[in-house]
């Protein structure tokens, strides 16, 4: 076994504690409705399912090779009713229905985006229908597609199978079916029921439809299939799927959907987005920029977790932590020799190792910050640190200062609300609101937290020591 692959043991004893819970459900406010996310399952997505990705930005946005993705259905629960948007496979569904304490009789409404089996096949279960009381809202165009003659008798019999599931699930909830036909934008104000306004997102599939939910002031556009990887389609829209019926429509779409979110500020929940499924999006560059929403009962546990194991932390130690979950080291250093030589004056500071050397940042853990005490107790050896550190760097995302801003906001809105501890904060607050209306976001650590904690550390993303680990298990 090499060297620098004896970290192994103490990554997955800090990783795994620390591993998604693949079950969670994420419930979010929008006005009087709460909206979940059913998730059906969390994967990892294979670039050979793109269309139009260059080897570059394969490169930046999926440096491991491949990306997050999901399987998701949404449950939007208003005072007078009950309404499914797709439903999945049917694997986890029932089971995530029951969590929250709905019986599938209770769901009163189910509105399609589209009709591909992972949207559709969890309206069938034994048999039978799922859903006996829902009344089932389609776009014509999408019914007229997958029940055409002319289309399915197109493929070889062998290859019929996505036109028969559409076309038994459909002929299953005939009395409970409504066709309709989708407004052309947002702005339309044609409500397909109260609070509920379709819009046509037509090039995935002939009919696809998403879903604006207007409750009380509050908005969130459903949007079914507008991206199957959020990490590549946000920063390049023009990148299609394989399994797009309308490749070149759907970028279409999807490029006029990204400005209309952007622009009028609409957060987005996706049927193929990782957990939590639900965030807001932000122009960057020519591109765009996801921010997924905050997972409360994470978030407090990250919170707890740091000042558990820093409770001398400030602020600023708070927001650091939060900070580098997000952005990991940033671009700061790109030049690999440089690099190494503050590496290298950096462990004659710093000291043994006490407690866990690897820490997952934040509430997704996506970075961990690897205590420099592992090189000089030869648990890694320093080439393999300083790599894995330029690696986390060159492929750090550039966040545009509107969103990290907007999230720091939502972060303090629940840190105000919570019996923290810590001395300083209003000033620190407000020290921290005036570097982010600067348009900066890096921080350094409290001069408390210095004197107390002697910081030496790299962040590393979480993927790349998984990586590490993986090779250390061979
Ligand atoms: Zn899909």
């Amino acid at each position: 076994m090499k060297k620098e692959f004896l970290l192994m043991i103490a990554i997955t004893t800090a990783l795994a504690a620390f591993a998604q819970d693949a079950n969670a459900i994420f419930t979010c406010k929008i006005g009087d409705a709460e909206v979940s996310l059913l998730s059906e399952g969390q994967q990892r997505g294979n670039p050979s399912t793109l269309i139009g990705a260059t080897p570059e930005m394969l490169a930046t946005y999926a440096p491991d090779g491949d990306f997050p993705t999901a399987v998701n259905a949404f449950l939007i629960r208003l005072p007078e009713r009950t309404i499914l948007v797709d439903a999945g496979f049917g694997t986890r569904l029932f089971d995530n229905l029951q969590q929250l304490n709905v019986r599938p009789e209770e769901i009163d409404v189910l509105l399609l985006t589209h009709l591909h089996g992972d949207h559709i096949r969890g309206m069938i279960r034994n048999g039978a229908v799922a859903f006996p009381r829902a009344e089932v809202y389609l776009s014509k165009a999408e019914h007229d597609y997958w029940t055409s003659d002319e289309e399915t008798n197109r493929l070889p019999a062998p290859n019929r199978e996505a036109f028969i599931t559409a076309q038994n699930t459909i002929r299953a909830y005939k009395k409970a079916l409504h066709l309709f036909t989708p407004n052309d934008d947002g702005n339309d104000d044609n409500a397909l029921l109260p609070g509920i306004y379709p819009i046509a997102a037509y090039g995935h599939t002939p009919g696809h439809t998403i879903y604006l939910l207007k409750s009380g002031n509050d908005r969130l556009l459903l949007w079914g299939d507008l991206t199957h990887a959020t990490a590549l389609q946000m920063p390049c829209p023009e990148i299609a799927v394989t399994y797009d019926v309308n490749p070149e429509e759907a970028i279409q779409t999807r490029q006029r959907t990204l400005a209309y979110v952007a622009e009028q500020h609409i957060p987005v929940a996706g049927m193929h987005i990782a957990y939590p499924g639900v965030g807001r999006i932000f122009r960057n560059g020519a591109g765009y920029f996801f921010e997924p929403s905050i997972d409360n009962d994470a978030f407090t546990r990250a919170v707890d977790r740091q000042l558990q194991r820093y409770p001398e932390s400030r602020l600023t130690d708070i927001y650091k932590h939060f900070f580098q979950d997000y952005f990991g080291p940033g671009h700061a250093i790109k030049d690999p020799e440089s690099a190494g030589r503050y590496l290298q004056q950096e462990l004659a500071l710093c000291g043994e190792c006490t407690g866990d050397p690897i820490e997952p940042t934040g509430w997704q853990g996506r970075y961990c910050r690897v205590d420099l005490c592992v090189v000089k107790e030869n648990r890694i050896t320093q080439e393999a640190l300083l790599n894995a550190f330029i690696e986390s760097a060159n492929n750090a995302l550039t966040p545009p200062p509107e969103a990290w801003s907007h999230t720091w906001n939502e972060m303090i809105r629940r840190l105000d609300a919570m019996p923290l501890d810590v001395p300083d904060y209003e000033t620190d607050k407000a020290a921290l609101q005036a570097i982010l209306h600067d348009g900066h976001y890096a921080v350094h650590h409290s001069e408390t937290y210095e004197q107390h904690y002697n910081p030496h550390y790299r962040i590393i993303r979480k993927t790349i020591l998984d990586r590490l680990t993986e090779n250390g298990n061979r």
